[in-house]
């Protein structure tokens, strides 16, 4: 096991210029403990002013990258792009880009093995929808989304596994503890069938979801939780709390 907590931050298309020295001010204060790896996604416009101003042991994210380095696609940022200003990380997969912006499990895939191949990290992101829980179909869609993934990649050292049910982001409806922990083991034996015991192990796999200050502990206790992707809560200094949610 070993594996090290982890705690995302999603600021989603939120903030401005003030907004983000705010947040930062409360990072720096912290304190934030040093067995959590952090990471911020920060919309891409501020990604080099949020860089310039987050303490080292906060990282920056961007929340989307296409799945080339450059050429004619209007709008989009590239992985070497995020790479070039100096960021490690980029956030992909997100329920928002598969609903609203019609991202399929095949771009994911490509856009998560062109990151990986251009040097970033991926904190991949799947979960399914209320209805496809109530259909009963909460295995089936999280296995569809990640084989999708693995069906591109053969090296997961660069990839967090964020599970995030749709009906939980924004919602203030968290999954309860042992609702996440049952799909997170249940991830686990996938990826030790279909990739590896090795990755099974190693790879961490965090919950997003409504995440809050009250229920970070109860969630980080579970054993197969290795952290949060957080929304909502990460805008706020109680985000300090969500990192420390393992002390
Ligand atoms: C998210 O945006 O990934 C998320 C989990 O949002 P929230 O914490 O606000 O539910």
């Amino acid at each position: 096991m070993g594996r090290k907590f982890f705690v995302g931050g999603n600021w989603k298309m939120n903030g401005n210029k003030a907004g983000i020295d705010g947040i930062i001010a409360f990072l720096k204060a912290g304190p934030i403990d040093p067995n959590v790896d952090v990471v911020v996604g920060c919309p891409a416009i501020y990604l080099d002013y949020a860089r310039q101003q987050c303490p080292d042991n906060v990282q920056v994210a961007a929340q989307n990258a296409y799945k080339v380095p450059s050429g004619a696609f209007t709008g989009e940022i590239s992985p070497a792009m995020i790479a070039d200003i100096g960021l490690q990380w980029v956030i992909l997969g997100h329920s928002e880009r598969r609903a609203i912006f019609g991202e399929s499990d095949e771009l994911v895939a490509e856009k998560t093995k062109h990151a990986l191949d251009a040097g970033l990290k991926v904190i991949a992101c799947i979960g399914e929808t209320l209805a496809e829980r109530e259909a009963g179909q909460t295995e089936a869609v999280v296995f569809r989304q990640t084989a999708a993934i693995a069906a591109k990649i053969t090296d997961w050292t660069n990839v967090v596994l964020a599970y995030e049910p749709v009906w939980a982001i924004g919602t203030g409806k968290t999954a309860s503890p042992q609702q996440a922990q049952e799909v997170h083991a249940k991830l686990r034996e996938w990826l030790k069938e279909k990739v590896s015991p090795e990755v099974s192990d190693s790879l961490r796999i965090i919950y997003g979801g409504s995440v809050t200050a009250g229920n970070a502990k109860e969630l980080g206790q579970e054993g197969d939780i290795d952290g949060f992707l957080v929304g909502g809560a990460s805008l706020k200094p109680d985000f300090i709390q969500i990192i420390n949610a393992k002390q």
